[in-house]
């Protein structure tokens, strides 16, 4: 697929785009930014098996996880066909190692301390990351503690807010973000008070409040949204009320 955006800054594609499970639409969820000097990823649902595509594998890769439910972290059976040469370290909110340890291990799936490379899980404090740039990290509401981050290199800002309701944190993450990642569980008007998730309105509406520049909805539920073409129909309606909207699919890159 073509790049879209200005040319020269940070690349991001979007491995998957589905949220719960894989279908005809996409893998679930994990992006990927390539900036200077390390590789990103947000989340690794099995979209993941996908970044060697497009990575080298020579720079450090950081892979921060919103929450533990499995479309968010099913693709971490996939790291040991990796090679990353510089290492892999796991960012998450509080309990993250424990909560993956408790997974990624046997029988389920080889181990992090047996893959061929170094895998180091933190944990974020008092909503800052240990990375070697600047990570905010703040608690979103979805039915099990989940959390957003505010990245910020490379001269811009990108945020990444899922799975969640409408909430201030989500606003306050989003701050003059160059480019806000945010999910798309629900169709427009659709609602689900016991199991916070978005609809496009909400998106743009903490993309208005935050005054983020672009918006790229991802996590579109994958009962919800059944094929591309009801994707194209939201970008069809809402792209004429707020212009910086990108709905996404599968193996799109923007330039950031
Ligand atoms: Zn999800
Ligand atoms: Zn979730």
């Amino acid at each position: 697929m073509p790049v879209q955006g200005q040319p020269g800054g940070m690349q991001v594609t979007f491995l998957g785009t589905n949220g719960w499970y894989d279908s005809l639409t996409g893998n679930t969820c994990s992006t990927l930014i390539r900036a200077r000097d390390y590789d990103i990823i947000l989340d690794a649902g099995n979209g993941v098996a996908k970044a060697d595509r497009y990575i080298t594998q020579d720079k450090p890769v950081y892979l921060f996880i919103s929450h533990l439910h499995l479309d968010h972290i099913i693709g971490l059976h996939t790291l040991v066909k990796f090679r990353l040469k510089k290492g892999l370290t796991i960012c998450g909110g509080p309990g993250i190692a424990g909560g993956l340890g408790a997974i990624v291990r046997e029988p389920y799936t080889v181990p992090f301390d047996t893959v061929q490379y170094p895998v180091t899980v933190t944990e974020c404090a008092d909503g800052a990351c240990p990375v070697p740039f600047t990570v905010t990290c703040l608690p979103l509401v979805h039915p099990v503690p989940c959390f957003g981050y505010n990245l910020n290199l490379d001269g811009k800002v990108i945020t990444y807010c899922t799975d969640t309701g409408v909430c201030d944190n989500a606003v306050t993450l989003a701050r003059d973000a160059d480019l806000l990642i945010t999910e798309c569980g629900l169709k427009p008007g659709q609602k689900s008070p016991d199991w916070p998730h978005l609809n496009p309105e909400d998106a743009i509406s903490i993309a208005r409040q935050a005054k983020a520049r672009r918006l790229a909805l991802m996590h579109f539920g994958a009962e919800v949204y059944r094929t591309i073409e009801e994707r194209d129909e939201i970008k069809r309606r809402f792209a004429p009320v707020f212009p910086g909207l990108i709905v996404t699919q599968d193996d799109m890159t923007i330039e950031v």
